[in-house]
């Protein structure tokens, strides 16, 4: 996908001529700090989604910050989330982004080698443990040519950090991508799938099923190490059948045994930012399903979510290890 229009913080252009790394040939419009633009007040996130900005930014914060415990982190002793981006180009309904930014417009943070710089300490600091981070947390970079650009700038560095594993989740279906980055056992590619009525119903710009499945296929047959992500798994009332074909139809199509693992996991929100992203989505069945609160967070009542786990846990294990399912409670 490519954004409506571009913006670039004047202190972003010292790091590199980023319209020419990045080969933007719209219009580049140069402002003082992103967040004239993004997140400024009285924005209404849908409107802005159909005419999404990108915005190319300096961080001088910490790219690194500490993992949610609502998020899984595959049994490392740490886990930070990269922040190389803010917002994604993509439209999930249920995506929790809605409320946190308020804004459709998307940040992209250029000066990715003081990234660098900052794992390198991190695993200076932690030798001997095993660390998480994960380089999509709040985005899709696979998702846009910019963001894809700056994984190819980043990727053959991380690599030498065999102590890390980073992680690189999408909705995406980009095949080629695979075949223009190094192979590294380090770095895990891991894409979320879900049912058709699903991506259909809730997923708003996204690739199809068969689009995603065929580039799962492509980055296996690079040599590419690959995740697949069942989450967020919606209780929908016709859900039985709808996620038992949808299981056996990823495991035809994928060979389960280049599957390193599998990341499952019910949906779920903090509940501040459940109110205002179903006020944008009022329409929908899945925000006037049968929620029940879990501390500060909206999800599924524990009886229904073991039930449903259950009965998906013995489709998966025909196909995949029980250590190799990553289950997020
Ligand atoms: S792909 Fe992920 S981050 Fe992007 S809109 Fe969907 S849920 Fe949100």
């Amino acid at each position: 996908m490519s954004f409506y229009t571009y913006f670039q913080e004047a202190q972003a252009g010292d790091v590199f001529r980023n319209k020419d790394f990045f080969e933007i040939t719209d219009k580049l419009s140069i402002i003082n700090h992103y967040k004239d633009i993004f997140n400024a007040p009285h924005q209404h996130v849908q409107i802005e989604k159909a005419r999404q900005a990108l915005i190319l930014a300096y961080r001088n914060s910490p790219f690194l910050l500490p993992g949610s415990p609502l998020c899984q982190h595959f049994n490392a002793d740490c886990f930070y989330y990269a922040q190389l981006a803010l917002n994604c180009p993509l439209n999930c309904s249920y995506c929790y982004l809605q409320g946190l930014y308020k804004t459709g417009h998307c940040v992209l943070f250029v000066n990715y080698k003081d990234f660098i710089t900052e794992v390198k300490t991190l695993a200076e600091s932690k030798r001997d443990k095993k660390i998480y981070i994960p380089l999509t947390h709040e985005t899709d970079l696979l998702a846009f040519k910019e963001g894809r650009k700056l994984l190819q700038s980043i990727i053959p560095e991380l690599a030498a950090f065999t102590e890390i594993q980073f992680e690189i989740r999408t909705k995406s279906a980009v095949p080629d991508f695979f075949k223009t980055v190094p192979v590294s056992t380090n770095i895990i590619y891991a894409f979320s799938l879900a049912p058709d009525e699903i991506i259909s119903s809730y997923e708003y710009k996204t690739p199809s099923l068969d689009s995603r499945l065929n580039a799962v296929k492509t980055c296996i047959d690079a040599g590419h190490t690959v995740r697949v992500c069942f989450d967020p798994i919606f209780i929908v009332p016709e859900m039985d059948l709808l996620y038992e074909q949808f299981f056996i139809k990823v495991f035809s199509a994928l060979p389960p045994h280049r599957v390193h693992d599998i990341s499952y996991g019910f949906f779920r929100m903090p509940q501040k930012l459940f109110r205002y992203c179903a006020n944008l989505h009022e329409h929908l069945y899945i925000y006037h399903a049968p929620y029940s609160r879990e501390g500060t967070d909206i999800t599924y009542p524990a009886e229904l979510k073991a039930r449903v786990l259950h009965d998906h846990k013995i489709i998966l294990e025909r196909f995949i290890a029980p250590e190799k399912i990553f289950v997020l409670d």
